[in-house]
């Protein structure tokens, strides 16, 4: 068998260009323009490209588009007060703070600091408590996962009644929202971590595999159970000297072409889930600014 490659980049257009029409018409409804504050401490070279791209994908979507880039030397208390001040200003519908923080910054409080519907991360106390208790629809759910969720929808429909699902890494970011999204879709999963004993064997039962490790090509092929759907949330920099001298390369958590013998479904790295994630930050932001206009 050779897999079906879900196209995250297809996917991820179609959902922003959803967004871009749902954004005019929120504009057209009740006169309002979704807001997106994306917040970058210091300097780090991949940080600044994240940041900008969302902050270009969100203006190329039609919204309000703040950026704020704060010296490297930004004392928390700074930091702080310069959420409190997104959390008052009501042309913002999201906050995104770009992690990693400074170590001299406490991260979580700095989450935590920003007004739940404000939190397009989905990584308040309040949305992660939501996702848990199966209330998804009124919590921000963290962006990759919820963007896996829709790539697995493609392949398989929103309901996996019957479905085996494995989620190999337990992050906060990834893992476990990803464990509460698969299990509130009905599949029956188990999430997998560096103490899972015999992982080989644990992969091949599930009919839905998602690596979420930070670990290149981890997952072997003949972990993969013939016909799964693997989702590759990994996304890792390797030495490529076939490209030439100092050249590296994107892979996944997976190997790619074993897997894709395999597997019914695949997601490629890069291309794959990576896309998914900046046009969810972009649906967040969307759905943020609905919610808003509906309980003012
Ligand atoms: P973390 O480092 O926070 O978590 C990694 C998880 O993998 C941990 O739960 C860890 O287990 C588990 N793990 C590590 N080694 C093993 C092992 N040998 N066997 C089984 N499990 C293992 O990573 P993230 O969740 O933040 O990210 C995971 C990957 O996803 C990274 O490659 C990251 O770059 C990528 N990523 C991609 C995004 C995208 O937009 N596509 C967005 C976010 C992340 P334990 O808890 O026991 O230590």
């Amino acid at each position: 068998m050779t897999a079906r490659v879900i196209d995250g980049k297809v996917h991820a257009e179609e959902l922003v260009a959803k967004v871009t029409e749902g954004t005019a018409k929120l504009k057209q409804a009740h006169g309002a323009v979704p807001g997106l504050a994306v917040v970058l401490v210091g300097s780090d070279p991949a940080s600044q490209v994240y940041v900008s791209s969302k902050s270009k994908r969100a203006a190329a979507c039609g919204f309000h588009s703040v950026q704020r880039d704060l010296p490297e030397d930004t004392s928390e208390a700074d930091l702080l007060a310069e959420v409190e001040r997104l959390n008052a200003d009501p042309s913002i519908h999201g906050i995104l703070v770009q992690l990693p923080l400074p170590r001299h910054i406490d991260s979580g409080k700095v989450i935590q600091a920003i007004a739940p519907h404000k939190d397009v991360d989905g990584f308040h106390f309040i949305n992660v408590g939501k996702l848990g208790t199966g209330e998804a629809e009124t919590a921000l759910v963290p962006c990759t996962p919820a963007g896996s969720m829709l790539l697995i929808e493609s392949a398989l429909g929103k309901d996996l009644s019957g479905k085996t699902a494995v989620v190999v890494g337990r992050s906060n970011i990834v893992g476990k929202p990803m464990f509460n999204l698969l299990l509130q879709a009905n599949a029956t999963v188990t999430i997998a971590h560096s103490r899972t004993a015999d992982l080989p064997a644990l992969c091949r039962t599930a009919d839905i595999l998602v690596a979420a490790i930070g670990k290149p090509e981890f997952i072997k092929g003949d972990w993969v159970k013939p016909g799964a759907t693997v989702i590759d949330v990994g996304i890792n920099r390797i030495d490529a000297p076939e490209k030439g001298e100092g050249k590296t390369r994107l892979v996944g958590d997976v190997e790619y072409s074993a897997a894709a013998e395999r597997a019914g479904a695949i997601t490629p790295v890069p291309g794959g889930v990576g896309p998914m994630t900046i046009a969810m930050l972009m649906a967040n932001t969307l759905r943020a600014a609905e919610q808003s206009v509906t309980n003012a």
